[in-house]
């Protein structure tokens, strides 16, 4: 497994907090509603649609645990993105995705847990 962060679960969970509240509650990759970190329907065990952090520049190659280094994306949108396949401008992506969904006035869907 080896060390992938050193964020603590509650240092993961404020991340996501705010992440959430950034992105509109959207996945950064699909554009999906992803579920609120504090959600009561979070699953107890993670699956495909549980919000992950993603580090748009892995931790493997010194990317930072900084706010500006991480997005909120499904677990399942992440893995695909894995690390080493996150394309090298996903932070772009992920701006543009905001812009995107501030032009057009995007309601978050409501996913059902
Ligand atoms: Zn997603």
């Amino acid at each position: 497994m080896g060390k992938r962060h050193n964020m603590s679960g509650e240092q993961k969970r404020a991340a996501m907090r705010v992440l959430h509240e950034m992105q509109g509650g959207l996945c950064a990759f699909c554009r999906f509603a992803v579920a609120h970190p504090d959600s009561p329907d979070r699953p107890e065990h993670e699956d495909d649609l549980s919000p992950t952090l993603e580090h748009v520049i892995p931790r493997g190659r010194g990317g930072s645990n900084r706010q500006s280094n991480l997005l909120l994306a499904h677990r399942v949108c992440n893995e695909e993105r894995g690390d080493g396949r996150l394309p090298k401008n996903a932070h772009l992506m992920w701006k543009q995705n905001l812009v995107l969904l501030a032009e057009r006035d995007i309601e978050p869907l409501q996913v059902a847990a």
